[in-house]
């Protein structure tokens, strides 16, 4: 099967992302923005912050990583666009991972502005961000690592590998929680909230029907798939929640999909089959593997699939991603009776 490759909404956007460089800030149609906020020390470079005019101010889709670089180049967007921090009356936010929320509590420190989550996200707040909590996350994490077969010394490198860019998140309790199909009521915009689960229990896409364009956070993106993955808040079958959710926004039609990361691109509905053929060619993949075993572990069924790079080279903390997202694949294969748990110490993997 040939990759079906998505058209960019703005080429020149598209180049500085594969040029490896920090779009513009665009104005990407009246009374809509787009500023790259950058992230630090992640291959993704940036987040796209949509800034969304109102009569009075602004509301924002997402803010950014909690770092001074970053605030400080979404106030610069923010003039750009003709608007102070202090204009700022809501964020949007597509769901709780730190480069989307981090800087949601500091933007509402400086201007006031409600942040708004979906519940399911909004639940994981304490336990994410609360130091008290943190031990007992790290723990289940721990739990689930060891029922995978992960040998023991790399334990305990892994289950706490994301705790170190935790402080860099403010711990911000949302002001409002945004359901599936709410309408946020914007003054000028009739935009709807669509609830996507599978990248992040509570993630959000706002779809306005009326302009005809989907903010889609990361649950579809031009290039890259999000990762989906079981872990400790996680629901217990995660990849079915996001196959789920692509068939949902599938069915918007929209002319314009503007994503968090990379480029804004036409094309969603093709964009999501070819999203959805990856993760079948994976699962395909996985039940393969599990097929030539008898018997295998989560971690070791990991170690023999095709990654982007050899098993060896990749770092501990992307080997734990990847170990969570085979997770997911084999407890979607096993939700269909395609593959078979055996639980133990660790839980084997059979061919159904
Ligand atoms: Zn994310
Ligand atoms: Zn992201």
């Amino acid at each position: 099967m040939t990759k079906f490759v998505v058209t960019p909404a703005n080429v020149a956007q598209r180049d500085a992302w594969a040029g490896g460089a920090i779009p513009e800030v665009e104005r990407v149609r009246p009374g809509l923005w787009s500023v790259p906020v950058p992230i630090p020390v992640n291959p993704l470079r940036y987040v796209l912050v949509y800034v969304l005019e109102l009569p009075d101010g602004v509301a924002i889709v997402d803010a950014g990583w909690n770092t001074d670089e970053a605030y400080d180049a979404l106030v610069a967007g923010l003039a750009v666009a003709g608007y102070a921090i202090t204009d700022v009356k809501g964020v949007l936010v597509t769901h709780i991972h730190p480069d989307h929320y981090g800087l949601a509590g500091r933007v509402r420190e400086m201007s006031g502005a409600w942040i708004a989550l979906h519940p399911a996200d909004a639940r994981l707040v304490r336990e994410r961000y609360d130091d008290a909590a943190i031990d007992s996350l790290v723990e289940r994490e721990r739990e689930l690592l060891r029922r995978c077969g992960v040998p023991a010394l790399t334990l305990d490198e892994l289950a706490g590998a994301s705790m170190m860019i935790r402080h860099m998140v403010t711990m911000a309790k949302p002001d409002r929680l945004v359901e599936d199909g709410d309408e946020l009521g914007l003054p000028g915009w009739d935009l709807r909230a669509v609830w996507t689960p599978g990248h992040s229990p509570g993630h959000l896409c706002f779809v306005s029907p009326g302009r005809r364009v989907l903010f889609s956070g990361d649950h579809v993106l031009a290039k890259i798939t999000p990762m989906v993955a079981v872990h400790p808040q996680s629901g217990p079958n995660p990849l079915a929640d996001y196959l789920g959710s692509l068939a949902a926004v599938r069915k918007l039609d929209v002319e314009e999909v503007l994503p968090a990361h990379e480029y804004r691109f036409l094309e969603l509905a093709e964009r999501v089959d070819s999203v959805m053929a990856h993760h079948d060619e994976r699962l395909a993949e996985i039940e393969r593997v599990v097929g030539s075993l008898d018997g295998a572990a989560c971690w070791d069924l990991a170690t023999r699939l095709t990654w982007s790079r050899p098993w060896e080279t990749i770092p501990p903390f992307m080997r734990r991603a990847a170990n969570n997202e085979t997770l997911a694949h084999l407890a979607w294969l096993e939700a269909r009776g395609r593959v078979r748990r055996v639980a133990g110490e660790p839980d084997l993997w059979f061919p159904a």
